[in-house]
């Protein structure tokens, strides 16, 4: 397949690092990797869409943007006012795992997906992480590098969706894959679809973990529909994770120029999760709708299938 990747080369994951997005994704994926690797037997982690790895919160893309004040920073900031009803251990491990990455109360640096698998992974276990813009491949590669984890981790400058594919299946028949891309270029919600299915054919048995935006387009809509059949069709239990912290609706400003919301919602969508993840979800999603919700519309929804 011929992909066109230029104009998605202004994603840039730094902006939007430590948002309610990512404090969802990051707290379902860090909840199936401690079920996951319970187990005795070596897992390989693929992370089709892995971004930089690690962003600055008080560097200038994400002072632009502000986004971590509504999402990783604004929980921090409500830490004390939980403490009293008790903090979901899903999320209390989330909140651990991103302040480990810190010193004492200063919390300027976020992980992103590849530290927060590598920071979980046993000495026997894999992590292939993929990223194709140009500038984040090359921070991601300096970033790995500093872990010193040798052959344990490796960064491939290359399509995700794609290059998937030569590693299904695992030697090892164990293998948890994030797919996380940034839906800058419309194919992608087609993609993501797509490469599922083929995964599922190469390796039924996989958990797979998609993270989607829930915004007012059709093809995003068909994301988690087309997810479930898949998995049905396969005969896969699934979980649908969502979060939602405002209304999607467009508003306007005293001069009448449209407000765009920023993105309103996003799910995870996981094809054979562990039995424990549903339950263990419930509770942190409840508090992430309350803490970091910013309107009425605020909810979160947790569906179960096969
Ligand atoms: N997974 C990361 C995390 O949780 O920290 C964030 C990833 S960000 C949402 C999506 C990344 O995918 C961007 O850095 C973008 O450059 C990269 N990307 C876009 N298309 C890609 C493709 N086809 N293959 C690999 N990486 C891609």
């Amino acid at each position: 397949m011929t992909v066109n990747i230029g104009i998605m080369f202004s994603y840039r994951h730094a902006f939007h690092a430590g948002n309610h997005a990512d404090v969802l994704k990051h707290t379902v994926l860090l909840a199936i990797l401690r079920h996951l690797l319970q187990k005795e037997a070596a897992l390989m982690v693929l992370d089709t869409h892995a971004g930089a790895g690690l962003y600055r919160l008080d560097g200038d893309y994400a002072a632009t943007s502000g986004e971590a004040g509504h999402g990783y920073l604004q929980l921090i900031a409500a830490l004390k006012s939980v403490v009293a009803e008790g903090l979901a251990p899903a999320l209390k491990d989330y909140i651990e795992l991103v302040a480990s990455f810190n010193s004492k109360d200063s919390h300027k640096v976020y992980p992103g997906s590849p530290f927060i698998i590598q920071r979980l992974l046993r000495e026997r276990d894999k992590l292939k992480v993929f990223e194709i813009h140009p500038t984040d491949a090359k921070t991601l590669s300096a970033n790995i590098a500093q872990l010193e984890a040798g052959r344990q981790v490796a960064v491939l400058r290359e399509d995700g969706f794609e290059g998937l594919k030569k590693f299904l299946p695992p030697p090892a028949r164990r293998a948890l894959v994030l797919c996380d891309p940034s839906y800058e270029i419309k194919t992608d919600y087609a993609r993501v679809v797509a490469t599922v299915a083929d995964a599922l054919t190469r390796f039924a048995t996989g958990t797979y973990a998609i993270w989607y935006p829930i915004i007012p387009r059709p093809e995003a809509h068909d994301v988690p529909r087309k997810l479930k059949t898949l998995a049905d069709k396969a005969g896969k239990p699934w979980l649908n994770a969502s979060l939602t912290v405002k209304s999607s609706k467009l508003t306007s400003d005293e001069a009448g120029e449209v407000i765009r919301p920023g993105l309103p919602a996003s799910g995870m969508f996981i094809i054979n999760p562990p039995h424990t993840l549903k339950a263990a979800l419930q509770p942190a999603l409840a508090q992430m709708a309350k803490i970091l919700g910013q309107d009425q519309n605020a909810a979160f929804a947790l569906e179960s299938g096969g």
